[in-house]
């Protein structure tokens, strides 16, 4: 099979390239967390697909983009299983590679208060230092292509490169947060970070202040401000902030990547920038009110819907 974007049911689906981390989420839910020696027991266990590229790659599908997943899983039952997740939610999977070894894995301990620890052990990601001809073939045909920052950096920086030499326009939300070399930014189109994350890259606390400095780096940005909204910038004009949707939010595990997977989807279809805004917050509303990370985002319909 000739990996690269599924056939088209609709030719107006805009075709997006994930090039990004999957793990298996192992959830373990304890009224307090266990101290070094000590054993808690628990009372709820969850085992879910994640990993912010997935979670991505799941946020575009389900928001009406024709998504490829690029990406690496182990050849154990969690990469079957991972494998069969994005599929289901209509992720092309064509390219993405069955490496020796273990999937990647998040130890999610959370305890009563919703405080939480993460171990996340990288497994068939850390492959991931570059793109192979699959890869080089989904990007081709790309409208857009979504990169994090949970893959080795050198694959990072090949695959926005690669992105750029395609013509696809590259999106890169910069979590988890780290320094950020030249090498990278200098290839990027937008930056989507939190508002953490951009505090954390350009030392500004303040969003407008954030945004400037962002804008010096790259030349269109869009800072997300949890229940404040988003704020979107390109160089040469006033930023534009929208609103989030006044919603009882029960989980807000993976708004950002809902968030951005919507945005990006909404975009590629020639929507302006704060109609796309709204259409992401629409969807991140949706799957703040639900529990859990890719399985809470919504659907196509469900986005329409809302802002009907
Ligand atoms: P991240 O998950 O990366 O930290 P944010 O917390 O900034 O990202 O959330 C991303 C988007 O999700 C926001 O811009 C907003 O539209 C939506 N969102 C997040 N939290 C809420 C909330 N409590 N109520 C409504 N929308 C929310």
């Amino acid at each position: 099979m000739n990996p690269g974007h599924a056939e088209q049911t609709k030719p107006s689906r805009p075709r997006i390239a994930v090039f990004g981390s999957v793990n298996m989420d192992l959830v373990a839910y304890v009224p307090v967390r266990p101290a070094s020696g000590e054993t808690v027991g628990g009372t709820e266990f969850r085992q879910v697909p994640g990993g912010k590229g997935a979670n991505q790659a799941i946020a575009a599908s389900r928001a009406g983009g024709d998504v490829a997943f690029l990406g690496a899983v182990g050849d154990d039952s969690f990469g079957v299983q991972m494998r069969s997740a994005l599929v289901e939610s209509g992720v092309d999977t064509a390219a993405l590679r069955t490496v020796p070894g273990p999937s990647g894995v998040a130890h999610i301990v959370v305890e009563a208060s919703g405080a939480n620890s993460i171990i996340v052990v990288p497994g068939a990601n850390a492959a991931m230092t570059g793109l192979d001809e699959n890869d080089r073939r989904v990007l081709e045909g790309s409208d857009a292509l979504l990169l994090q920052l949970e893959l080795p950096m050198e694959g990072v920086i090949a695959a926005a490169e690669a992105g750029r030499k395609a013509g696809v326009r590259t999106v890169l939300t910069p979590a988890p947060a780290r320094d950020l070399p030249d090498e990278l930014l200098d290839r990027v189109d937008l930056l989507v970070p939190n508002q953490h994350e951009a505090e954390a890259i350009t030392g500004e606390s303040d969003p407008q202040r954030a945004m400037a400095a962002l804008l010096e780096r790259v030349p269109e940005a869009l800072i997300t401000l949890g229940s404040s909204g988003s704020l979107y910038g390109v160089r040469g004009a006033e930023p534009v902030a929208v609103a989030a949707r006044p919603v009882e939010a029960v989980d807000t595990t993976a708004a950002g990547d809902t968030f951005c997977g919507a945005f990006a989807v909404a975009r590629a279809e020639g929507r302006g920038p704060a109609e796309s805004m709204a259409f992401a917050a629409a969807a991140a509303a949706l799957s703040v009110q639900r529990r859990g990370a890719s399985t809470s985002m919504p659907e196509r319909a469900e986005i329409d819907a809302l802002l009907a």
